[in-house]
């Protein structure tokens, strides 16, 4: 079905637990969709449960209550893993390896032909920097490596764990323009922000999320309308 939502979640929660104490709710019954080429962002502070959230996404976090999927596909599952590429930890690359072997050795790991090197270090803008060795890099550099990593097997859903995070205004502009570009090249992007303004400038569309509850999900053009509780729910930075 064309039209059919990428990402689904009903209900979905993850609490964990601690000795001593009640457990502590991450993620509490967030539901939403994501839409076919949508980008979808999570705008929260520290600690609100984006990250959580993007892991359960990805089948690295087991829900403790209610559902996701992927493409119909629960997350971890082998049709939900091949429609999905993510850089949601710090990039981990080996300083003295060129960007372009760092890659071979990924795309070797994930079982995809290193034919699709070339092409997803072109679409991250690094291509004329593959020679050179990752320890070269600007941080700027290793961040859109690592979505160059998460576009190996051109995946329909790209995931991407705060992507413009410790990044210098020019790094931030480059990787927010790259996320745009992905969309406009029919990938459907999830990511995390804490910054308001990155999210009005590159999502369609935003939940708000705080102690683990989407307290608001907006287009971004109604965003924009001014409403007063998206200022009072995200932070001041
Ligand atoms: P950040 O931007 O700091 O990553 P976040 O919005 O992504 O923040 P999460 O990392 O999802 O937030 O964390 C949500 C809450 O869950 C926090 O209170 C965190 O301490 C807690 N938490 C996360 N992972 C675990 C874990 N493995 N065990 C116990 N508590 C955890």
């Amino acid at each position: 079905v064309a039209d059919r939502a990428v990402v689904e979640v009903r209900g979905l929660t993850k609490a964990y637990r601690r000795r001593g104490s009640p457990p502590l709710v991450a993620v509490d019954r967030v539901d939403l969709t994501v839409r076919r080429g949508e980008v979808y962002g999570f705008l929260g502070p520290n600690g609100a449960g984006k990250t959580t959230t993007l892991r359960m996404l990805l089948g690295l976090v087991r829900p403790t209550g209610g559902t996701a999927s992927v493409l119909g596909n629960a997350p971890g599952s082998r049709a939900a893993l091949e429609a999905t590429g993510a850089m949601i930890e710090g990039p981990a690359f080996l300083p003295y390896l060129s960007g372009t072997a760092n890659l071979r050795v990924v795309a070797r790991y994930a079982g995809v032909d290193a034919s699709r090197v070339a092409p997803a270090l072109e679409s991250v803008g690094l291509a004329e920097r593959g020679d050179d060795r990752y320890a070269s890099y600007s941080l700027g550099m290793k961040q859109r490596l690592g979505v160059a990593a998460a576009l190996l097997k051109d995946p329909v859903l790209v995931v991407l764990d705060e992507p413009t995070n410790g990044l210098d205004p020019a790094g931030m502009r480059e990787m927010r323009t790259l996320v745009r570009g992905l969309a406009g090249r029919g990938h459907t992007v999830v990511l995390s922000s804490h910054l308001l303004g990155e999210v009005q400038e590159i999502c369609d569309r935003v939940a708000v999320i705080d102690h683990g509850r989407v307290v608001l999900e907006s287009s971004v053009e109604e965003m924009r309308g001014g409403s007063e509780l998206v200022v009072r729910a995200t932070p001041s930075d």
